[in-house]
């Protein structure tokens, strides 16, 4: 995958080659402009690939147009963000309960069901909140809670702990790994914190736009 063409033009990835199972938590890991965001939006059919083959979830991504890949976000993936990305208008439960609205489940049901998937987090206390006073660590389980509700089969989440304390962004990951994995659900945690590996069940290197290695999560003190 490349950006701008001719002078300008930069090969963000080359040679990828790389299975993510069902029921894993994958890393992917390296530093700044490596490539990973940029992976992410090609898995995720934000961006398209310009060689090479992705199979997502059983779908060829390059078979799909512009309407089945937008459907294909919608229903089957999850995003969590660096900056959490509440919407500061509406309340925690709320901001939980949007992804199913857009799936057009009826207003009630979708806020009990995310009221009740607060509690599981411990923020039941919280669920008629605005995001402006929660912590950091608060809106971004508030902001894992709004990836998962609607069950998705992939769940993205872009150095999720990278605007966090290590405290914190432990904690985090924690309820991350508890709440999300699944046996049919594949995450996909991006970051650049060696701190959380230990969360992870494998972990990929990247560098320069392609992936280095491949570990094991409890063999990740070689990448440390
Ligand atoms: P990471 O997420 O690992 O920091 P990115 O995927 O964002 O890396 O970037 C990979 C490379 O592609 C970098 O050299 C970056 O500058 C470049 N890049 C990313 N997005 C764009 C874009 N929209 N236009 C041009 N270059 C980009
Ligand atoms: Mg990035």
């Amino acid at each position: 995958k490349s950006y701008g063409s001719g002078e300008t033009k930069i090969v963000a990835l080359r040679g990828i080659d790389l299975d993510v199972m069902h029921g894993e938590l994958l890393m992917i890991a390296g530093p700044s402009g490596c490539g990973k965001t940029t992976l992410i939006s090609v898995i995720t059919t934000i961006l398209s690939h310009d060689a090479g083959q992705c199979h997502v979830l059983g779908r060829d991504l390059q078979r799909m147009d512009e309407r089945a890949r937008a459907y294909f976000r919608r229903k089957s993936i999850g995003f969590v963000f660096q900056l959490f990305n509440l919407l500061p208008a509406l309340t925690a439960a709320e901001n939980v309960a949007v992804p199913l609205l857009i799936e057009g489940v009826p207003w009630e049901s979708a806020k009990t069901r995310a009221n009740e998937l607060l509690r599981t987090i411990g923020l039941g206390a919280r669920a008629a909140s605005l995001p402006a006073s929660l912590s950091g660590g608060q809106q971004q389980r508030v902001a894992i809670a709004r990836a998962v509700v609607h069950d998705p089969a992939l769940l993205i989440c872009d150095e999720p702990t990278s605007n966090l304390d290590h405290q914190t962004g432990h904690a985090v990951m924690e309820m991350l790994r508890g709440l999300t994995i699944k046996s049919d659900r594949t995450v996909i945690v991006v970051t650049h914190d060696p701190r959380i590996f230990e969360f992870a069940d494998r972990i990929a290197r990247m560098d320069d736009g392609r992936i280095t290695e491949v570990v094991e999560g409890k063999d990740r003190e070689r990448l440390e």
